[in-house]
Order: C-alpha cells, then sequence, then structure tokens
C-alpha cells in the first residue's frame, strides 16, 4: 500500500480521509509522525494555501503529500472571510466570535448567499511540477441567528437552502455527502481513479 502523508493535525480529518481513499490502496500518515513543524498559510486563496501545505509535509517526510485548505465565503462581504475563515475575529478567536463577527456584519443585510470551499492539493514531491488540486463548493445562506448543535466552525449558521436546515442540524453522513469537504474528497477519487499516474 502506497503511503501519502496528510498536511493536518486533525485526527478527524485524518480518518475521514483514510476511510475515503481505502479503495485506492493509499494508507494516510499524519504530518505528527515527521514533524512538529505546520507550515505558514500566508496565501491569498485556498488553492494558494493547501498547496503550500502539501509542499511543507512533503518536504518533511520525503513521501507524497495531501493537504486540505477551506473557508467561508460570503457575497455580501466579497469573500470575506475567505482564507481568514479561523482567525476572522482575532489570531485566537474562537468559533463563538467569529459567528458573531459574522452575523454583526450582516446585521440588516438582505443578501445573505455564502458558500463553503475546500481545495485538496496532491503533491508527488516537495517541488512537484503539476501538483493535482480538486476543489469543492456548498452553497448556502447565513441565518439571523445560530440553529442547532452539531458540526463546527460557521456550522449553526450556515444554512442549506435545499434541506432547509443548517449545517449544524446535519447528520455527519449527511454533511459529508453535501458540503465542500465531501465533494472535494469525491473529485479526489474520481480523479486518482480515473488516472493512476497522477499519485
Ligand atoms: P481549515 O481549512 O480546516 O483550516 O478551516 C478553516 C476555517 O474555515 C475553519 O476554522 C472554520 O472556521 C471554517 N470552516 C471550514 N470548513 C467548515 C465546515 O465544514 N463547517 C464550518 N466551518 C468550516
Amino acid at each position: 500500500m502506497r503511503e501519502i502523508v496528510l498536511a493536518s493535525a486533525n485526527a478527524g480529518k485524518l480518518r475521514e480521509l483514510q476511510h475515503a481513499l481505502a479503495p485506492l490502496a493509499l494508507a494516510l500518515r499524519p504530518l505528527s509522525d515527521f514533524s512538529a513543524t505546520q507550515a505558514e498559510e500566508d496565501g491569498d486563496s485556498f488553492a494558494a494555501n493547501a498547496l503550500i501545505k502539501a509542499r511543507h509535509a512533503s518536504a518533511c517526510s520525503g513521501l507524497p503529500a495531501l493537504a486540505d485548505d477551506s473557508g467561508l465565503a460570503v457575497a455580501a462581504l466579497q469573500g470575506a472571510p475567505g482564507v481568514y475563515s479561523a482567525r476572522y475575529a482575532g489570531p485566537q478567536a474562537s468559533d463563538a466570535d467569529n459567528n458573531a463577527k459574522l452575523l454583526a456584519a450582516l446585521q440588516g443585510r438582505r443578501d445573505r448567499r455564502a458558500a463553503f470551499h475546500c481545495t485538496l492539493a496532491l503533491v508527488r514531491s516537495a517541488d512537484d511540477a503539476q501538483p493535482l488540486l480538486v476543489e469543492g463548493r456548498w452553497d448556502g445562506e447565513i441565518l439571523e441567528a445560530p440553529r442547532g448543535d452539531g458540526g463546527f466552525g460557521y456550522d449553526p449558521l450556515f444554512l442549506d437552502p435545499e434541506l432547509g436546515r443548517s449545517a449544524a442540524e446535519l447528520s455527519r453522513e449527511e454533511k459529508r455527502a453535501r458540503s465542500h469537504r465531501g465533494r472535494a474528497v469525491a473529485a479526489l477519487i474520481e480523479t486518482l481513479a480515473n488516472a493512476p499516474g497522477a499519485r
């Protein structure tokens, strides 16, 4: 089984991707097996940040590497918080701080359209000139008040209009089937299954 390093310390992401990639006989190893350092995410797009993280993980491990970067883009805020989603309300901001800032920014606004985005980057080596990039997107609207207590981040404020429920009101399976990350993972699997030379 070929090994790939995942450029994330998040055990939940590792489990989810490990499960999803099992049919492709790829074993994911956490970056923490090789290095305690994290790459500095100073790119100006989800793709740029995913690539920075993947190259860093490959440099630390000598293995091919997979990284993801994600966030929320709000139409009325010209795409903010975007790549700053995790630290929208400041460097140490909690999910509650970020959600409160988002609600305040949209106070009285009628246009509440928003989308979650996720980019996955796969590199065969740290200096791979042809990295594989795939994206997933989840369109929705920002609610006037939080709903539900599942999920994380902006989930309680993100309404899936087709289901009429917030992301925090979905089961894990429902969220995986509809979410930006779930869609990006599906796109990665399809691309790898159809072009095995890509890995
Ligand atoms: P990261 O890509 O895991 O660093 O996520 C960046 C930030 O985007 C997170 O800290 C959350 O604030 C937000 N985010 C990304 N994906 C989701 C999601 O599925 N639900 C809610 N918030 C998310």
